[in-house]
């Protein structure tokens, strides 16, 4: 084997003894269950690891990353992950997490070709089509991040209009769907304030939070 893969395998169990050595019992009583409170959806990117960046242990945070984190209502695998998570883990937020100067994002603004992903991206040229007018008028320096803003807002949006979640809010299950941006640059997570906590509150929270990014690029 390499001895970057080994260095890999020494380092887990390294992980494994310190973590039980800390906490004794603590991989037998994950054995038993996982009752995380969240679910993120987040981009693959590897300077985003969602655990460490809440600082969560294994077992309280439910996690599914795709290029761009996004939400596509035909996309058998990210529903299947809200589905398990909504409606077996019973997890009270949803957390739809980008980041600036996603690589993804920015394919996406350029018209990039890079291979199969740019299929995918189409879903966030979507996004920026919804809001070119918008977005010609920002310096060209700030279209990446500002687009990476708009993208969580649309798929927060989205996982509010699937149907896992549309249930869950139909039979008074609490289940609270947010949008964050992480920054790259500074280690720091922003709450978009697209906040939705039932149907109703779906277009209200976009309309606010959509006003709110557009004012802070007004400056
Ligand atoms: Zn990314």
């Amino acid at each position: 084997m390499s001895t970057e893969l080994q260095e890999l395998l020494d380092s887990n169990r390294q992980w494994a003894a310190e973590t039980e050595t800390r906490e004794p019992g603590f991989f037998s009583r994950l054995l038993k269950q996982q009752t995380p409170q969240y679910l993120w959806i987040g981009c693959a990117d590897s300077r985003v690891p969602a655990n460490e960046l809440v600082n969560l242990l294994p077992g309280e945070l439910f996690v599914h990353r795709n290029v761009a984190n996004v939400v596509v209502h035909s996309d058998l695998n990210c529903l299947s992950v809200m589905q398990f998570a909504v409606d077996q883990l019973k997890v009270r937020h949803i957390i739809v997490v980008g980041h600036s100067n996603c690589g993804g994002v920015k394919a996406a603004l350029m018209d990039s070709r890079v291979g199969l992903v740019d299929n995918w991206l189409r879903h966030v040229q979507d996004v920026r089509h919804l809001h070119q007018d918008w977005l010609d008028g920002l310096p060209a320096e700030q279209r990446v991040n500002a687009l990476c803003e708009l993208n969580v807002l649309e798929q927060a949006r989205n996982a509010c209009h699937t149907t896992v979640v549309r249930d869950a809010w139909v039979r008074g299950q609490e289940v609270v769907v947010h949008g964050w941006v992480y920054g790259l640059h500074n280690g720091l997570l922003e709450d978009l304030q697209i906040t939705a906590d039932r149907a109703e509150s779906v277009d209200p929270a976009y309309r606010r939070a959509l006003a709110r990014v557009k004012q802070r690029y007004a400056h």
